[in-house]
């Protein structure tokens, strides 16, 4: 097993979302993304710039904070940047409870087999269940799933998640919105259409409270 970092560049987490898989789940999106897929719904967490700079063990303690969780999804920016910080987490969060787990990346499972991007990418796979594959492709958004778009594989890692009744590949999607302090996160693969009413929402509101200032 490779040596843990002793922080993780952490661009947000959410506790308790019905939004990104089955169950109730805790989210962590780590920044930083060496891919820069066109529409990418996380543009800001893109850059590998720092962001919330945290340890393994507070991550896990916080994300499994909720009793009702039973599961992780890590995303991002992408996860197998981080990889050897993430298999800590939940390593650490299954000492408290036995989560699930379900990952996002742009990476393509064979690649990251043949030649890992990070030294910890093999412990990190050996602990995720349901692993989402390859970059986003805003052509290929039929707005089913859990995955951006058609050309992105489901790969059940274990049997855990497999008969959970969960349909990764065609189910409806769902997405929520926690708006914290001056931001608004957006969690959940969002059904089409969603971002575009999202942001005239987001400006119609801001006219309604700011009348005559310049909307961005
Ligand atoms: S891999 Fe994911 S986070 Fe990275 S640019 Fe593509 S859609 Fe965005």
């Amino acid at each position: 097993m490779s040596a843990a970092p002793a922080v993780l560049n952490v661009a947000a987490t959410y506790v308790g979302t019905e939004a990104l898989g089955p169950g109730v789940r805790s989210a962590l999106w780590v920044q930083g993304c060496p891919f820069r897929c066109a529409g990418c719904i996380a543009p800001d967490w893109i850059p590998d710039r720092p962001a919330r700079l945290a340890g393994p063990a507070e991550l896990a303690e916080e994300l499994l904070a909720d009793p009702r969780v039973t599961g992780l999804t890590l995303s991002g920016g992408e996860p197998m940047q981080q990889a050897a910080g993430l298999a800590e987490v939940v390593r650490l969060a299954r000492q408290i409870r036995d989560v699930s787990v379900v990952c996002f990346t742009g990476h393509r499972l064979e690649r990251l087999r043949a030649r890992p991007p990070s030294p910890g990418v093999p412990d990190l796979l050996a602990v995720v269940d349901v692993l989402v594959d390859g970059r986003y492709v805003a052509a290929l958004n039929d707005g089913r799933g859990l995955r951006g778009s058609s050309n992105q594989g489901i790969h059940h890692l274990t049997s855990r998640l497999a008969d959970c009744g969960y349909d990764f590949g065609r189910g409806p999607r769902t997405a929520e919105l926690a708006v914290r302090g001056p931001e608004a996160l957006l969690i959940g693969v969002p059904p089409l259409g969603l971002p575009a009413a999202f942001d005239s929402a987001v400006d119609a509101v801001r006219a309604r409270m700011f009348p005559g200032r310049k909307q961005p």
